[in-house]
């Protein structure tokens, strides 16, 4: 029998400032940086506070994200990766990623970050293409980004690329043409994104005035499409709904959350996971620092019953290349057996899943489904 369990550990860091907000953007982030040397005071206390939750475990990938990482002072950054080492086993071999601006990079911040113990650069390009771009509200242009994609190459090969379909009046040819020119500039992985229009952004308020139309839906499913084409034909595994990667450049700190490996999660809005709770931390950057200052609670606990475990496995799992596997449930979740799989009749023969062995996969036309199809895993 396969048994599926949690591999590694994580640490990670949400930066939570951004030089401008994106128009389509609803995580959490401020533009305001003058409490940004509160805010990493109060990360690297988090850090040595919070360092049991995840056990004993080597600490394998660790990540920047945000928010925009690459606004952090090189001091930050060194005392918050020095923390990590101080606190816990780090496995030489970490993965070390940090998300950047494209108008961030040159080589000799690159030099520093590698100096540091980055090792994966995560740029947030989305199109190379100015109208979308402005649009968007992006801080960037396509050829600042064409440049940073290069810069990075030179420092740091194993880079990924963000980049977005879906967009408001957007066409296949636009995405062709960007996808294109990733293949060209020999890109290991890539997360592809459909432009989602969430009602506390910009775009969520124009909308609601009508004065932003909604993308077309049958441009995004031929967009989605081509892209899966296209990537696979290059060699890239599309080993997660939105993540594509040549062998050797999947990105270990998210198969370790699709695989349900802990992880801390430090700075405002951040949340962790060990196997019995998640724990989300408050997503004001003020509230955060003042209760870390003050010795008071930051965060709220969840604790994970069987059938929280059960749907958060099938809502992750079913979106890898490796599925979801039913020995592992029914072994595992056996009071849950007849639930689970009363609705995989309908899915196998409609086409939307199919079994490899005693794994459930998602077929291409589950792909377009997989949130429905997850709906109608899950366990009520
Ligand atoms: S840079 Fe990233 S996190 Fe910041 S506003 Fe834009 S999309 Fe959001």
């Amino acid at each position: 029998m396969t048994i599926v369990k949690y591999l590694m550990a994580s640490i990670y860091f949400h930066i939570p400032y951004c030089r401008q907000a994106c128009h389509y953007c609803d995580f959490h982030f401020s533009t305001n940086t003058s409490t940004q040397a509160r805010v990493v005071a109060a990360m690297r206390k988090e850090l040595e506070l919070r360092r049991a939750y995840i056990g004993k475990d080597t600490i394998q990938t660790i990540y920047f994200g945000g928010g925009t990482p690459s606004v952090l002072h090189q001091e930050e950054l060194s005392s918050l990766l020095e923390d990590c080492f101080r606190y816990f086993s780090v496995s030489p071999g970490a993965e070390i990623t940090l998300e950047a601006n494209p108008d961030d990079v040159s080589l000799p911040v690159l030099r520093d970050w590698k100096a540091l113990g980055v090792n994966r650069i995560s740029l947030g390009v989305q199109t190379f293409q100015s109208q979308p771009l402005r649009q968007m509200n992006r801080i960037h242009t396509g050829d600042s980004a064409r440049r940073a994609i290069q810069e990075v190459q030179e420092i740091l090969p194993n880079i990924t690329v963000d980049l977005m379909y879906g967009l408001v009046g957007d066409t296949l040819d636009r995405l062709k043409e960007d996808t294109e020119a990733l293949i060209q500039l020999n890109i290991p992985h890539l997360s592809a994104y459909c432009l989602t229009i969430e009602e506390k952004t910009a775009f969520g308020q124009w909308h609601k005035k009508g004065k932003l139309e909604t993308p077309e839906e049958d441009i995004s499913v031929a967009q989605f499409d081509y892209l899966m084409d296209v990537l696979e034909s290059q060699g890239y595994l599309h080993y997660e709904i939105s993540n594509f990667g040549k062998p050797g450049y999947l990105s270990q700190h998210n198969r370790n959350y699709w695989q349900g490996g802990n992880y801390l999660g430090i700075g405002p809005g951040a949340h962790s996971y060990n196997q019995q709770s998640r724990q989300y931390n408050v997503e004001n950057n003020v509230s955060y620092f003042t209760c870390i200052e003050k010795s008071e609670t930051f965060y709220e606990i969840e604790y994970l019953d069987e059938k929280i475990k059960l749907n958060e496995y099938l809502l992750t799992g079913i979106r890898t290349m490796e599925g979801i596997d039913l020995e592992y449930i029914r072994a595992t979740y056996p009071q849950y057996w007849g639930e689970l799989s009363a609705p995989l009749p309908i899915l196998l023969t409609n086409g939307l899943v199919l079994q490899k062995e005693s794994r459930i996969l998602l077929t291409r036309k589950g792909k377009h489904l997989s949130d429905r199809i997850t709906r109608d895993l899950f366990i009520s």
